[in-house]
């Protein structure tokens, strides 16, 4: 797709630190480099976002990633764990709008990754949760 950087990235208008290619992903360094190995991988095909991506390309593209998350583990054998992650559209983090699986080593507590969860549960009942698992799962 014409002005998308990764699809540049995928073509070599723009160059990049390449972990991995085959037929279906392209991995390379992420440039911000939150940790050390910090890696990207994405579907050659043009794809926006989780919503966008078809369930062959998704196994695909998922199928790829323990072999990377392996390989990095193996380059880096002081590693202590690996946040899998992937942000669909804006609000969501999203800022490259073609879908992409970030896989980010972790090094110690204190390394610059962060994430965090609220928790909830106590403004949720037993209804409450049988009524939004209903309305997803009458979706899928
Ligand atoms: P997200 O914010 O989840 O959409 O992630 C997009 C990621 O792409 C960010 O972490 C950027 O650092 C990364 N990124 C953007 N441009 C490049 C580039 N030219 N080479 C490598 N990584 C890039
Ligand atoms: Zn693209």
């Amino acid at each position: 797709m014409d002005n998308c950087i990764f699809c540049k990235i995928i073509k070599r208008d723009i160059p990049s630190y390449k972990v991995y290619e085959d037929e279906i992903v392209y991995a390379f360094l992420d440039i911000t480099q939150v940790t050390k190995g910090h890696t990207l991988i994405i579907p050659k095909e043009h794809v926006t976002d989780i919503f966008e991506i078809n369930d062959t390309l998704a196994g695909q593209v998922f199928a790829r990633v323990p072999k990377i998350a392996r390989a990095i583990e193996k380059a880096f054998p002081d590693i202590q764990g690996l946040n899998i992650v992937n942000n669909n559209r804006e609000l969501a983090y999203q800022s490259v709008f073609h879908s992409h699986i970030h896989l980010i080593p972790r090094f110690s507590v204190e390394d610059d990754f962060d994430i965090t969860f609220g928790n909830n549960m106590e403004k949720y009942n037993q209804t409450m949760m049988n009524e939004i698992a209903g309305k997803i799962s009458a979706e899928v």
